[in-house]
């Protein structure tokens, strides 16, 4: 009997998957490589300028997504006083580097040029002082004179971690404005200036609720100290390498000038937001598949355009062409039976913001959202498989849902044939690749995510980021790969369940 009926479903099996196609085949097929390019030579062409958080070039990406959501008959999701809205709006801070300068010797010095302010803060005027000369020896520290309410020059710290180390104390005492003289020895001070200089270029972007608006320090060259200290560039070195070995030096106080400064914080309000859309589910509609990519990118640098072809204009125009399909079902009457959220998510590259802001303010209840899928870089081919067969690294699948990760790996075997690469899974993997992108903060919130990622490449974060250089076969097949899996989790009977929890697989 057994082996009787091994027999006929083998033989009747093949025959039964041709007579009732499976629907989905169907649907799989309107992604197509050319929808995939006529997106993407949108999302990363140079009129974007780049899809910089907060910035027309992101807003104009916002409305090309949005307007494909309405176009092909997805529903909006975010709650507005004007009705539903596909876009969910939020502010974020801008702070600029501070305007700033000081007067030494009638030479006016400027922020970011001569000197580094670190802080945020405004003075109400400008400040004429003789700061006093702290000095320091490895053993006692500095020395014991009364700083409170006085501004303080000290000499010498390296790293930003030893300036820091030395801010502390001296707030801690009381100290009003801090001038702290660079160690050359450990960082050029050049080199410190241009590194702020580019991480400050565009701003920082951050939320309203995180604002520190904190006092800073001074931070000049050794050539600068040894002006403000009355003293010889030749006795700044000789006192700086007494420092260095824990010695004592002392100088003239006499010697020290009188200064003038002022730092000004320039700081604005700017808006940015999600694009979401809907397709809703039919006899379980209350529960959630998320489907989601961010379309911010890096911007313009140096007159270059950060065009972000794979980063994350694959990942966007995927969602946008899995959108459609899943569109094109409902309306053929096979609409899934979980509703399928999509959700281009922004600032991911100014630190997670959009999805942090999500989750923070979801749209539907965070216990009903079953599973998110998120796409980052998938048109790529990254050095490492240069020679292999199509693949696709698989990042977090197995971190809290085993179900998640079967049935991602049976919708592979059944329908993509992608090698599947965990290597950037395993949470000792240095690149930490898992805590850097939007699904990451789903997975905070116990939804189990499955991250798809092509690896990184000669052009990541690099203006040469274009879309010539996407694999559109590939590129399509991993979308498929999504799609697949977005189709099972929305139409499985049971949704799947958390069933690893974190504390088992060590995850923050
Ligand atoms: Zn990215």
């Amino acid at each position: 009997m057994k082996n009787l009926l091994f027999f006929v479903v083998l033989i009747v099996a093949p025959y039964l998957a041709l007579a009732q196609q499976d629907i989905r085949i169907e649907f799989a097929n309107s992604i197509t490589e050319k929808d995939l390019y006529d997106y993407l030579s949108i999302l990363a062409s140079d009129s974007l300028q780049g899809r910089e958080t907060a910035t027309p070039g992101q807003q104009m990406a916002a409305s090309f997504v949005e307007n494909h959501f309405r176009n092909v008959g997805l529903e909006p999701l975010v709650d507005t006083p004007d009705g539903k809205s596909y876009y969910q709006h939020f502010d974020l801070i801008k702070i600029n580097p501070s305007v700033g300068y000081i007067v030494v010797d009638k030479d006016t010095l400027k922020n970011l040029r001569d000197f580094l302010y670190t802080g945020q803060e405004t003075f109400e005027q400008p400040v004429s002082s003789k700061p006093i000369f702290l000095e320091y020896n490895k053993k006692k520290g500095f020395d014991e004179a009364d700083i409170k309410g006085k501004d303080v020059i000290i000499c010498c710290a390296g790293n930003r971690t030893e300036r820091n180390a030395r801010k502390a104390v001296l707030t801690e005492r009381g100290a009003k404005n801090i001038i702290i003289i660079m160690d050359e020895k450990v960082i050029p001070f050049e080199k410190t200036i241009n590194h702020y200089k580019r991480y400050m270029s565009h701003g920082r972007l951050t939320f309203p609720e995180r604002v520190k608006i904190s006092k800073g320090y001074f931070l000049v060259s050794p050539a600068t100290g040894a002006r403000m200290l009355g003293i010889s560039r030749a006795e700044m070195e000789k006192m700086m390498e007494k420092y260095r070995t824990g010695k004592r030096y002392t100088i003239k106080k006499k010697s020290v000038k009188e200064i003038s400064f002022f730092v000004s914080a320039d700081i604005d309000t700017v808006r940015t937001g999600n694009v979401l859309a809907v397709v809703e589910g039919s006899d379980k509609k209350d529960e959630y598949i998320f489907v989601t990519a961010h379309y911010d990118h890096l911007g313009t640098r140096d007159g270059n355009i950060y065009n972000g072809a794979d980063d994350n204009g694959s990942g966007t125009a995927a969602i946008m062409e899995i959108a459609q399909a899943f569109a094109l079902a409902k309306k053929a009457g096979h609409g899934p039976r979980r509703s399928v959220v999509f959700m281009a998510m922004t600032g991911e590259e100014k630190g997670l913001l959009g999805s942090s802001y999500y989750v923070r303010h979801p749209v539907v209840p965070l216990a009903n959202t079953v599973a998110d899928l998120n796409i980052d870089m998938v048109g790529r081919i990254d050095p490492q498989h240069k020679d292999s067969a199509d693949y696709i690294y698989l990042i977090g699948s197995d971190k809290l849902s085993m179900q998640l990760h079967n049935i991602s790996e049976r919708c592979n075997a059944k329908y993509t044939q992608l090698v599947l690469d965990y290597t950037y899974n395993d949470e000792k993997d240095p690149n930490r690749f898992y805590y850097r992108s939007d699904h990451y903060n789903f997975a905070k919130n116990d939804i189990p995510v499955i991250f798809y990622f092509n690896g990184t490449h000669d052009d990541y974060h690099r203006y040469t980021d274009t879309i010539d250089k996407i694999d559109f076969p590939l590129f399509r097949k991993r979308t498929l790969l999504v799609f697949f899996t977005a189709w099972e989790l929305a139409n499985m009977k049971d949704r799947i369940v958390v069933d690893i929890t974190k504390e088992a697989t060590g995850s923050e």
